[in-house]
C-alpha cells in the first residue's frame, strides 16, 4: 500500500462549445468545470457538495471520460500499482485522461457509477439478477452459476433476497432499485464508487436508509466513494471529507467535521445555515445568497461568489453598510453584464401611478429599490458616484456607467482569484477573508 490517493485529480476542465448559426460556428463557451482538484483516498468518502449547475455531474463525467475532458490530469492508482513515477515527458502513466481504449476498459472495472435516477438505470425487460449480472458478463465470465451465486450474495448484502434476482426493476420501488444499483455497482468489486446524487430522488425516509447501506458497503468493502449531493445534510451524514463547489470549481475542502464546525468560505457557510440541526432554537437564520447561480459561460471576475457573497470586501476607505454595499456590487455586475434594461425600469418605476413615463427621480428610485440600496448612502463621495452612476445607467450609457461604478465599487473580490489557503490539517479554502493583504 502506498500513501498516494487512489483518485487524483489536477486541474480538470470541461468547457462545452456554444454553436449557433448556419455555420455553426463557436460564439462562446460554457465553463462548466474550470479547475477542479480533488483527491479520494483509498477507503475514504469524498462528498462533492454544491448548487445544482455548479459542474458536480460533468466532473464525474470528466474523470471516468464518460466526456472527453478539455484539460487536466486523473491518475488512478487502481489495484495496488500505486505510486507510479512520471515518464520522461512528465505524463502520468496512470493518467486517465491518456488512456488507451484497453486501460481505460480496465479503469472502468475499477470504478462503478450509481445515478440518480433508479428507473433509468435498469433495463425494463431484464430481470434485476441479469442486470446486476451485466458486468460479470462484459468482464468475460461465462460461467451462468457463479454468477448467480455472486449475484445471490450481493442481493443479500444490499437488503434483498436471492428470489429477488428473478423479478424485474418495474416490481421494485426507487429505494430497492438504488440497493439493486449499488449490488450491480459492487459485483465487479471496484476500487471506487461513484454516487452522482444517489438518494435525491428518494423519500425522506428511505433516503437514511440507502445513506447507511452505502456507509456499511464501504466500511464491508473498503471502498472509495466519490458521492455527489447538492445537500449537505447527506455529506454529514456518510462523508469522511468534502469538497465544495461554485461554478466550476472547489472553494473549500476538509474533513467534515472541520468543514462543518468552522467553515472558513462564505459560500459554504450559506450552505451550512440553511441545514437543519438537531436544535431549531439554537439554529441561526439562513444565509440569503443574493440571486441565482450566474452563467458559467460568463462568471464574475476574481473571486467568482463575490457577486452573491454576503461577506463581499468593500475596497480599502469605503465603509457602507454590508447590506448596501451588496446592492451596490449586484447593480455594477448587471451593469457590466448588461443585464439592465433602463426601458423596463422607466415602466416599473410608471406603474403605481399609471403614469405614461416615470420621472428620472422615480426611476432612479425604482432601480435602488431593485436592488436593495437604501435611498441614501452613508458616504456622500460614494453617494454622489451612485447617482452618477445610476443617471448613466438610465441615459443607456453603460459603459459609462461600469465605468463611474468600478472607479468608487470596485471590491478586491472582483479584482483578485483568490489563492487558495491551508487552516490547519487538510482543511483548504479560496477566499480573500483569509488572506492577509486582501485590501
Ligand atoms: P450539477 O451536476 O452540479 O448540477 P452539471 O455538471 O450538470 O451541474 O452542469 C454544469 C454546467 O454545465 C451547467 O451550467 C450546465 O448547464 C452546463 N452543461 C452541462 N452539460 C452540458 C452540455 N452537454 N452542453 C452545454 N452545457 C452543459
Ligand atoms: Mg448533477
Amino acid at each position: 500500500m502506498s500513501d498516494e490517493p487512489l483518485l487524483s485529480v489536477t486541474g480538470l476542465k470541461k468547457h462545452y462549445p456554444v454553436r449557433e448559426g448556419l455555420l455553426n460556428r463557436q460564439v462562446d463557451v460554457v465553463r462548466a468545470v474550470d479547475g477542479v482538484d480533488l483527491d479520494v483516498a483509498r477507503g475514504e468518502t469524498l462528498g462533492v457538495v454544491g448548487e445544482s449547475g455548479c459542474g458536480k455531474s460533468t466532473t464525474a463525467r470528466a474523470i471516468t471520460r464518460l466526456e472527453a475532458p478539455t484539460d487536466g490530469e486523473v491518475i488512478f492508482n487502481g489495484n495496488g500499482r500505486g505510486g507510479a513515477t512520471r515518464n520522461a515527458d512528465g505524463t502520468h502513466p496512470n493518467d486517465v485522461t491518456r488512456f488507451s481504449e484497453r486501460a481505460l476498459r480496465r479503469f472502468r472495472r475499477g470504478v462503478q457509477l450509481v445515478f440518480q435516477d433508479p428507473n433509468a438505470s435498469f433495463d425494463p425487460r431484464r430481470t434485476v439478477g441479469e442486470a446486476v449480472a451485466e458486468p460479470l458478463r462484459v468482464q468475460g465470465m461465462t460461467d451462468g452459476e457463479r454468477r448467480r451465486r455472486i449475484v445471490a450474495d450481493l442481493l443479500e448484502r444490499v437488503g434483498l433476497t436471492e428470489a429477488d434476482a428473478d423479478r424485474y426493476p418495474h416490481e421494485f420501488s426507487g429505494g430497492q432499485k438504488q440497493r439493486i444499483a449499488l449490488a450491480r455497482a459492487l459485483v465487479v468489486n471496484p476500487d471506487l464508487v461513484i454516487a452522482d446524487e444517489p438518494v435525491s430522488a428518494l423519500d425522506v425516509s428511505v433516503k437514511a436508509e440507502i445513506l447507511s447501506l452505502l456507509a456499511d458497503l464501504q466500511r464491508t468493502f473498503d471502498l472509495a466513494v466519490l458521492l455527489i449531493s447538492h445537500d449537505m445534510a447527506v455529506v454529514r451524514e456518510v462523508c469522511d471529507r468534502v469538497a465544495v463547489m461554485y461554478l466550476g470549481e472547489v472553494v473549500e475542502t476538509g474533513p467534515v467535521s472541520t468543514v462543518f464546525a468552522d467553515p472558513k468560505h462564505p459560500y459554504t457557510e450559506a450552505l451550512l445555515s440553511s441545514v437543519p440541526t438537531p436544535d431549531p432554537r439554537a439554529t441561526p437564520a439562513p444565509i440569503e445568497l443574493d440571486g441565482p447561480v450566474p452563467s458559467p459561460a460568463d462568471p464574475p471576475s476574481g473571486c467568482r461568489f463575490h457577486t452573491r457573497c454576503h461577506r463581499v470586501i468593500q475596497p480599502d476607505g469605503l465603509d457602507l453598510d454590508q447590506d448596501a454595499w451588496r446592492g451596490v456590487v449586484r447593480l455594477h455586475e448587471r451593469v457590466e453584464s448588461g443585464e439592465i434594461d433602463p426601458a423596463r425600469v422607466r415602466e416599473r418605476a410608471a406603474a403605481p401611478d399609471e403614469a405614461a413615463t416615470a420621472t428620472d427621480e422615480a426611476a432612479r428610485a425604482q432601480l435602488r429599490d431593485a436592488f436593495d440600496i437604501p435611498s441614501q448612502l452613508s458616504s456622500t463621495a460614494a453617494e454622489e458616484t451612485l447617482r452618477t452612476g445610476l443617471d448613466q445607467i438610465l441615459a443607456g450609457s453603460f459603459e459609462a456607467a461600469t465605468a463611474t461604478l468600478a472607479e468608487t465599487f470596485t471590491s478586491p473580490c472582483a479584482a483578485r482569484e483568490p489563492p487558495s489557503v491551508t487552516h490547519g490539517d487538510a482543511h483548504e479554502s479560496s477566499c480573500l477573508l483569509h488572506v492577509d493583504d486582501a485590501r
